[in-house]
């Protein structure tokens, strides 16, 4: 079913795992034993990343999503619209954003800014992937970051093209004739 739309397989499986052990074990050592994270998964790309993350954090954490949007296609407009807001209220509470992939960092930003205004004891950044070439938000701090990519339109392991894919457990580069086609 892949074979005729993957370019090239980024990131394999099994690189992807062993780094997230990583990056949960960092961010276990970084916060206090008994400190209480909220981790707040962007939807839907942040999915696979959290559920795989959370597992290898060992401090107490409670899970939230929150959904926001500013890609239209494979290009950003630069609109970032809430689609759902968090159900937890995160005021004192260490708040832990997890990303799947931050490109221009507007969404970051803007994300960022909002919960800020809830007053949370501590606000940190975990995404898997970074784009850096393509930042336009210069000042947006990523505290945790899986992977550096080049500027290439990047699929799987949550991330989506139109709404497929997310299920692959790798990520790769598609075809161009997929999304130019
Ligand atoms: P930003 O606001 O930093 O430009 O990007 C926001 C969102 O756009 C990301 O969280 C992700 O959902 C989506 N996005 C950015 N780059 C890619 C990409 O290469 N592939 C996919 N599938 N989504 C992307
Ligand atoms: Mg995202
Ligand atoms: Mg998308």
């Amino acid at each position: 079913m892949l074979e005729g739309i993957i370019e090239e397989i980024l990131i394999k499986e099994e690189e992807l795992q062993e780094r997230i052990a990583q990056l949960g074990e960092k961010i276990t050592n970084y916060y206090n034993q008994d400190d209480e994270i909220v981790m707040v998964c962007i939807l839907r790309g942040g999915v696979m990343f959290m559920a795989d993350l959370a597992r290898k954090i060992n401090l107490p954490v409670v899970l939230d999503f929150m959904d926001v949007t500013s890609y239209e296609g494979t290009t950003t407009t630069g609109n970032v619209r809430i689609i759902k807001d968090l159900e937890e209220s995160i005021g004192d509470k260490h708040v832990l954003i997890v990303e799947d992939i931050i490109d221009t960092g507007l969404t970051l930003k803007h994300v960022i800014n909002m919960l800020k205004t809830r007053n949370p004891k501590s606000i940190k950044v975990c995404t898997l992937l970074d784009k850096p070439e393509r930042r336009t938000e210069k000042h947006v701090e990523i505290d945790w970051n899986g992977f550096e990519i080049p500027n290439k339109f990047v699929v799987g392991y949550g991330l989506d093209y139109e709404e497929r894919y997310r299920n692959v457990p790798f990520i790769f580069v598609p075809k161009s004739e997929l999304y130019e086609g």
